[in-house]
């Protein structure tokens, strides 16, 4: 039976309760046994296909991690309630007391406020380096630094980390690569490039509908299991539990992604000519000129395009102000943090989702406080989208 191709498929193909094409909601948060032993072999992850407790696992979730794990080509995955969960669990397991990491300079404000603020309650040292310069990475490495984290494309300055030469680093000096693949889901695999762990806040393009808050781990088998360990592991012991209904309503939308990001691409490269031609400084990896171009296209899946976030340049935070209050009034989209929505997203990062960032060091990574980033949204007349934004931009 097990080789006839013939019931392959029902290996893959995932069944609700009643033959139902999306898999049922599991919408418990304990699980029954008939045998008290069986019980006890669920707790020590003795007992495949069991479900204890849902902070630990749910077959909602399970659905969804292993649609994650397939597309990262990661042996297993896990689920949690934030981005910002999946990055801090991560990163807690892998650290202790006395350790070090390098961590990228432009990285999501979030992170940057964990790694700067927080994490120094648990005595861990972080280097801040520019990720770009893989001398400095090199020389930050120290004998108790036991990771390297970066963005595949940084947050907001579009950086382009070069996965593979940043896990060549990683594997001689035996730590780990972490990788938040946030900004380009389907056009870059990290792991497949060398990394060894690669995080995500769905929230963003995997969900796409700006309905909720979720976030995703992708891993080896061991690494995950050791998040979820009853002992010891940051997931099952700090707790952000992904619900089982939003896994089961993220899983659906997963299935569009592949269209959603191309249509992403397709409009940012659009919005990205005009405003080069317009004569605005404009950050867009999809441009040749652009610093990260060639590396980008050296990772990326190229049917999937550079992907949906731009940057411009208004110098001023005024006139960044200025420009998203007319672009919001003439329709161009939403002046509002978060990105990979359906509609164009836009606001002033140096004074939203950066402004964890000190002044300072705002200033030193080149992060200019009229920076408008814009997540572009899935328009149909991309062109039509434009008009708007010239009218903004002649008001000006
Ligand atoms: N990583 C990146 C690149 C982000 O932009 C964000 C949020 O803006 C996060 C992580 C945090 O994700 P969440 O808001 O889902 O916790």
């Amino acid at each position: 039976m097990k080789n006839d191709p013939s019931t392959k498929i029902y290996e893959l193909l995932q069944f609700g309760e009643y033959g139902d094409v999306n898999p049922s909601v599991c919408d418990s948060a304990t699980f029954t046994f008939m045998q008290a032993k069986t019980m006890m072999d669920t707790f020590h992850g003795e007992s495949e296909g069991c479900f204890l407790y849902s902070r630990h696992w749910n077959p909602s979730n399970k659905y969804l991690a292993d649609a994650l794990a397939a597309m990262e080509g990661t042996e297993s995955a896990w689920v949690t309630a934030s981005g910002m969960a999946a990055i801090t669990c991560s990163i807690l397991q892998i650290c202790s007391s006395g350790d070090h990491i390098v961590c990228s300079l432009t990285t999501y404000g979030g992170t940057f406020a964990f790694l700067f603020n927080y994490v120094k309650k648990f005595n861990i040292d972080v280097t801040f380096v520019d990720i770009t310069n893989l001398d400095l990475v090199k020389q930050a490495i120290r004998p108790n630094t036991k990771m390297i984290y970066t963005e595949t494309m940084t947050n907001p300055l579009l950086q382009i980390s070069d996965i593979p030469a940043l896990a060549k680093i990683a594997d001689q000096n035996n730590i780990k690569l972490v990788v938040d693949n946030t900004f380009t889901p389907m056009i870059v695999a990290p792991h497949r490039w060398g990394a060894h762990v690669v995080v995500y806040s769905m929230t963003k393009f995997i969900n796409g509908k700006n309905d909720c808050v979720a976030g995703a781990i992708c891993a080896s088998n061991d690494f995950i299991n050791s998040l979820s360990d009853v002992n010891a592991g940051s997931a099952m012991l700090l707790g952000p539990a992904l619900d089982p209904l939003r896994s089961s309503s993220i899983l659906k939308n997963m299935h569009t992604l592949h269209i959603r990001m191309k249509q992403h691409s397709v409009n940012a490269m659009y919005l990205a000519g005009k405003f080069k031609e317009e004569g605005i400084k404009i950050n867009y990896p999809g441009l040749p000129g652009n610093k990260g171009h060639k590396k980008l296209k050296e990772m990326m899946v190229p049917e999937f395009g550079f992907g949906g976030i731009i940057a411009i340049d208004m110098v001023t935070a005024e006139r960044a102000a200025k420009l998203m209050e007319l672009m919001e009034l003439a329709g161009v989209g939403y002046l509002a943090v978060s990105l990979g929505y359906f509609k164009t997203l836009f606001s002033n990062s140096g004074k939203s989702t950066s402004s964890e960032i000190p002044e300072e060091i705002q200033q030193e990574m080149g992060l200019s406080e009229g920076l408008v980033r814009f997540s572009v949204g899935l328009d149909n007349d991309i062109e039509n989208t434009w008009q708007k934004i010239k009218g903004c931009l002649e008001k000006m």
